[in-house]
């Protein structure tokens, strides 16, 4: 589904990215982990349009899509959620949800995925009429995934869904990723600094070092390890 080739990002001067290559078949949940600043956020950003990447190539169901714009990459099907969830504060959980939609004319679509999404989080369905400011952090990661999911993604880009999170929480979202996995056969890609549990939900991950990939493999491959086990799960 996706194919990033030979790929390097920069920040004026600043190469955050140096040739990274990776692959994601349609149907799996592949996990980028690594530590503060390797490069996953930017890795992110350049799928998605909002850092194109200077050299290589990102090849989206058959098609190079670098330097297209970022809402030519969401209407083809790729939709970010970015770290931190950003939703809008003033707004409404269903305006929300709305603004996640402002690329598709197809109603009667809408409104059944605006069901599904009240199913998924039946919490969001109680605070619909709640401005997104006032919810949980929980509720609002929720609130960020539903947004994405109402452009109807073929790929879903997850940055950080736990950060600042409670584990309870945390465990919450991470069955709900699995489970529009599952049942949507929506492809995920997911950034995660909290690489135990991201291993728990992937089936292959990537190891990210300074802005280069270093290691690919199944996620249980990775869980075990040793040098995984030491860097990242603490064990
Ligand atoms: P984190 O887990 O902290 O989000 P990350 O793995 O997602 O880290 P990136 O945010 O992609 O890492 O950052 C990669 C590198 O690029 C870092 O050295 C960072 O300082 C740098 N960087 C990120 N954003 C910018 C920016 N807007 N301007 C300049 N440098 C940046």
């Amino acid at each position: 589904m996706l194919r990033v080739n030979g790929v390097s990002t920069y920040y004026g001067n600043i190469q955050a990215l140096k040739n990274i290559s990776m692959e994601v078949a349609e149907g799996e949940i592949i996990t980028l982990i690594g530590a503060n600043g390797a490069g996953k956020t930017t890795t992110l950003m350049s799928i998605s349009g909002l850092v194109p990447p200077r050299q290589g190539e990102i090849i989206f169901k058959g098609k190079p899509i670098q330097g297209m714009s970022p809402e030519k990459i969401v209407f083809l099907g790729i939709s970010q959620v970015p770290e931190g969830r950003r939703i809008f504060p003033y707004l409404t959980v269903a305006e929300n949800l709305d603004m996640g939609t402002f690329l598709r004319k197809d109603k009667d679509n809408i409104r059944k995925d605006l069901s599904y999404i009240w199913d998924l989080f039946p919490i969001l369905s109680k605070r619909r009429l709640q401005a997104g400011g006032t919810l949980s952090g929980g509720e609002q990661q929720m609130l960020a995934i539903s947004r994405a999911l109402m452009a109807r993604p073929k790929l879903l880009l997850l940055d950080e869904p736990s950060l600042g999170l409670a584990p309870l929480i945390v465990r919450q979202i991470f069955e709900i990723i699995k489970k529009i996995n599952a049942e949507n056969n929506t492809t995920i890609f997911l950034v995660e600094q909290n690489a135990n549990l991201a291993l728990k939900v992937a089936h292959r991950g990537y190891v990210m070092e300074n802005g280069a990939i270093t290691m690919s493999d199944s996620a249980p491959n990775l869980l075990s390890n040793e040098a995984v086990k030491k860097a990242y799960l603490g064990l």
